[in-house]
């Protein structure tokens, strides 16, 4: 840790995929505080100050010491001094908390948005919808027999419980294993990475991330049929959602090029089996009981299929976070993250600096 005395805010660069942001958080009372506004003024659809909440807690992420007094932060990029930004700081330093923010979490809208998009394949527009009808607790959006829920939603509801409680690292490698094995029974040179979260050092998920390719990947577009089949076959899918490769697309002049996100993926929802820790208590059950004991969870999993010559940039869109991400890139040979850096004149970042 280093004093915010000796520290030159002037070094910290305005952009976030030059900060070096690891998951040491000096600054979490703040950077919660600035979550939870953004978040609100999101659920208010006013995107200007949610974003400038959401800088604000990226920069305050990277700093190596703890804001003690206002003094800290000056020179500092995206502290907006237009906004109200600083007297929340201001607050938080003197009370230790902020009564605004308080407020926030009990307000009526913020709870129910809240809860609503903690549902896989809930939005905004579908809170909006609900809370318009009147709607305050899942339970009431659960009664409702009349409701339409769309595909997404519906495994959402029914696997709710086990998709809002984390993935762990251990939940993760279990995982990793079995989309190792399926892919190289397809693909026996494959490479299969773990990437979003996890490869950035976290220690739990929303979901687990895979990019996956292969030196001679011809039939990019089979790779994932052949697994869903499988596991659709084997019991092990309990939803999924494939979508196409849209890189010709990408490359038609007129088109925005995202260089992340023209890649084939499937998002899906995976049943992992569990161990039974404990072997002597399951053993004495009947057999009747025991078909009541749920012994898997419902897992978010996503896969991305990339051509060998885009891993890196593969690689580098899917490892995020999505504040790190460099946008609107264009394409050159690269055969590593590092070169992609090097291309753009930046900083090689690594992957458990890009906590932004
Ligand atoms: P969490 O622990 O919540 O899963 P995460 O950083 O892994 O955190 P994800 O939503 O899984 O978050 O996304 C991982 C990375 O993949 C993001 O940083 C983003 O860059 C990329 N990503 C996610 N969804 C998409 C998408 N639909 N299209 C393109 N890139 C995406
Ligand atoms: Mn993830
Ligand atoms: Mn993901």
């Amino acid at each position: 840790i280093v004093k915010a005395s000796s520290f030159v805010a002037g070094t910290v660069s305005q952009y976030a995929c030059q900060r070096r942001t690891t998951l040491n958080n000096y600054n979490k009372k703040f950077t919660d505080a600035f979550d939870i506004l953004a978040e609100n003024y999101e659920f208010r659809e006013n995107e200007v100050s949610s974003l400038a909440f959401m800088r604000a807690t990226s920069v305050m992420k990277c700093l190596p010491f703890t804001v003690v007094r206002m003094k800290d932060l000056e020179g500092l990029p995206c502290m907006g001094v237009r906004s109200n930004l600083l007297l929340y700081v201001q607050e938080i330093i003197e009370e230790g908390e902020s009564s605004r923010v308080k407020d926030v979490l009990t307000d009526e809208r913020y709870q129910s948005f809240k809860l609503f998009i903690s549902v896989f394949g809930v939005g905004l527009k579908t809170s909006e919808k609900w809370y318009r009808m009147g709607f305050r607790t899942l339970e009431e959006v659960r009664a409702d027999k009349t409701l339409k829920l769309s595909r997404m939603q519906k495994p959402g509801f029914l696997h709710y419980e086990d998709l809002v409680s984390c993935v762990s690292k251990g939940e993760a490698d279990a995982v990793s294993l079995i989309v190792n094995n399926t892919v190289r029974t397809f693909l026996p040179d494959a490479l299969v990475t773990i990437t979003g979260g996890f490869r950035r050092g976290k220690k739990i998920g929303h979901d687990v991330d895979f990019l996956i390719t292969s030196p001679g990947l011809q039939e990019e577009e089979e790779i994932l049929h052949k697994v869903i089949d499988l596991w659709e076959k084997q019991g092990l899918l309990l939803y999924y959602d494939l979508v196409p490769s849209t890189f010709e697309q990408a490359k038609l002049p007129s088109r925005k090029v995202d260089a992340f996100d023209h890649f084939q993926k499937c998002f899906l929802i995976l049943k992992l089996h569990q161990q039974r820790v404990d072997t002597s208590s399951s053993s004495t059950l009947k057999e009747s009981d025991k078909a009541e004991v749920k012994d898997w969870k419902a897992i978010r999993v996503d896969l991305v299929v990339s051509p060998f010559e885009q891993y890196a940039y593969a690689l580098l869109g899917w490892t995020g976070s999505r504040s790190s991400n460099l946008n609107n890139m264009i394409f050159l040979k690269a055969k590593s993250e590092e070169e992609i850096f090097a291309h753009l004149g930046l900083d090689y970042i690594d992957p458990w600096e890009r906590n932004a």
